[in-house]
């Protein structure tokens, strides 16, 4: 038996699956172990290691029998693994810095070990669940968490990486969001320096940092005002939203309009099958769901008749996601490896 291996490496916890050559997965749902990739990268391989012999248990498999890794991680990192010199939000340790994870686990695992950053994992993965393995679709993935991230996935399962490993970071594409109704005066400024990118709009760190200071600040008796901190109030707004508050709908409609507009923009460059959406934002009961995505077609502009019906799914398995696509690639290495 030969399979392929998806290590989804997130900030506390890294997540398995195991996939077989006949492309079913061999795990339901999560199998998680703890990341600590705060003890920096020495520690967290030998967990990855340790966690995957746990997983191939659970998931009836044995180690001799994974013949490649996927590995997928929060960026940024070059499109090989060598995660960037600078640092960054997950990897903070000193020794991660410029660290070759990809390499690294290949050494520690002894298999060979393909990378993917968490967001083309996740689009991928989700172009799988939506067109099948043997597809010749394009879709486009955007993953709403703290950040944006996404993907682009092209025919054959081809995940557009970039020269330096930044294809499909949607988040830093400019929208023009003075078009959004009834959000005159906003200045969404993203961490990257522009001022009205995707994930300026529509990211956790957009609803804290610019569009629920702006409604509240137009509404003085709302609940939210009297929370404990922007970052307190921040998260408590995608539960208000699903219960109807008028308010926290407004936040999300401000972001379901600029991925709209997003969504057009790809429509124009790609002519792409379908778009997906996923992420913690919209990890909610199907109504609001349905909802959130009736507002990203109806912020998106007039399309021409032949593209009206453009397909717009939820992310299926978001929580497996990073762990699937990764399989999903390294399975694809390992049938052209042969
Ligand atoms: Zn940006």
């Amino acid at each position: 038996m030969r399979v392929a291996a998806g290590v989804d490496l997130g900030g506390t916890a890294i997540n398995y699956t195991f996939v077989d050559e006949e492309s079913h997965f061999l795990i339901d749902g999560l199998f998680e172990h703890p990341a600590k990739s705060k003890e920096g990268p020495a520690v967290c391989l030998q967990q990855i290691a340790d966690g995957l012999a746990l997983a191939a248990s659970r998931a009836g498999v044995t180690l001799a029998d994974v013949a490649m890794v996927g590995l997928d991680t929060p960026g940024p990192a070059s499109s090989d693994g060598v995660l960037s010199a600078r640092g960054s939000t997950n990897f903070v340790h000193a020794d991660w810095a410029g660290f070759d994870i990809r390499h690294g686990l290949e050494e520690k695992l002894g298999r060979r070990v393909v990378y993917l950053n968490d967001g083309n994992a996740a689009a991928l993965w989700g172009h799988v669940a939506i067109f099948g393995p043997a597809t010749d679709a394009t879709s486009i993935a955007a993953i709403i968490g703290t950040g944006l991230g996404g993907g682009v996935i092209t025919p054959g399962n081809a995940v557009v990486r970039g020269r330096r490993g930044f294809g499909g970071e949607l988040g830093h594409v400019l929208v023009p969001y003075q078009s959004i109704a009834g959000i005159e005066g906003m200045r969404p400024e993203c961490n990257c320096l522009r001022t009205g990118d995707l994930e300026s709009l529509c990211s956790l760190t957009a609803i804290e940092r610019t569009i629920l200071p702006y409604f509240l600040a137009r509404d003085a008796n709302h609940e939210l005002n009297r929370s404990a901190t922007p970052h307190e109030a921040a998260k408590r707004v995608r539960g208000l939203a699903e219960r109807g508050d008028a308010l926290c709908r407004r936040v999300f409609q401000v972001q379901a309009h600029a991925l709209g507009l997003f969504f057009d923009e790809m429509v124009n460059v790609f002519d792409p099958d379908a778009f997906i959406v996923g992420g913690g934002a919209i990890e909610t009961g199907e109504a609001f769901q349905q909802w959130f995505l009736d507002e990203i077609r109806a912020g998106m502009p007039t399309q021409r008749r032949e593209q009206q019906d453009i397909p717009i799914h939820i992310m299926p398995n978001g929580d497996c996601a990073g762990a699937r696509g990764a399989a999903i690639e390294a399975l694809g290495r390992l049938r052209t490896a042969g």
